[in-house]
């Protein structure tokens, strides 16, 4: 057999990237061409810099990381622009979820700023999206696939969990009666936002890597 096909996930939040590497081939949907892909992070090359996030759609900023690290590395790479849209606050933190607090990216204070903003907000009004574009481009950066997904639920008024990461403790999914936090990884994969995202995507995956590979 040829060697894989190198894919490098575009995101250096290690969390974020061991979720996506799970879903690009899980377990549970097991094909052959999943074996001729080999799954890399960014992270394993600090010298490429980082992407300015400056777009101000999840689509924008997903394409932009997508592309500049096929550039910059000469591979395929694939990239997660996601974040969090409360009802109550117009759809913010939306694009601006990992910085909602200010820099650097810290959880723990993104989450309490939400708590602080939806302090006097009831109970039946605290709705609220995950969102997730992947967008995949090919070693000289054209995008070539995106995808995306979403998940209902609703913010609670104190973390449960300690599972998952960014707003995944504060993040409930009533049908569950549990947070993304407290919930498995097993199950976040079968309804997150990241997870419907990846089920769009896989099967333009699959056509592509079997076309790379021939
Ligand atoms: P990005 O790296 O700019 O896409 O930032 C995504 C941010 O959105 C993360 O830092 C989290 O704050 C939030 N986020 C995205 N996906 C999730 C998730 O699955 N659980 C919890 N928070 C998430």
């Amino acid at each position: 057999m040829s060697s894989p096909i190198r894919l490098v996930l575009g995101s250096r939040n290690r969390k974020k990237c061991q979720e996506m590497a799970e879903l690009i081939a899980p377990p549970w949907e097991r094909r052959p061409w999943m074996d001729l892909i080999a799954v890399e992070s960014i992270a394993a090359y600090p010298d490429v810099p980082d992407v300015v996030e400056d777009a101000d759609t999840f689509a924008g900023n997903a394409r932009k990381k997508a592309s500049e690290t096929a550039r910059a590395l000469g591979v395929w790479a694939l990239a997660d622009d996601s974040g969090l849209a409360v009802d109550a606050l117009g759809g913010a933190p939306g694009v601006y979820s990992a910085r909602y607090a200010g820099e650097p990216c810290d959880d723990a204070a993104n989450c309490s700023k939400l708590f602080e903003a939806l302090s006097h907000v009831p109970d039946d009004r605290r709705g609220a999206a995950f969102r997730c574009v992947l967008a995949l481009a090919d070693p000289e950066g054209n995008i070539r696939l995106e995808a995306e997904g979403s998940v209902r639920g609703r913010i609670i008024r104190e973390i449960r969990g300690v599972g998952g990461f960014g707003y995944d403790p504060m993040f409930l999914i009533p049908e569950y009666h549990k947070t993304f936090g407290e919930l498995s990884a097993l199950v976040k994969h079968q309804l997150s936002h990241r997870a419907r995202a990846f089920s769009h995507l896989r099967p333009g995956l699959e056509k592509l890597v079997s076309e790379a590979a021939r």
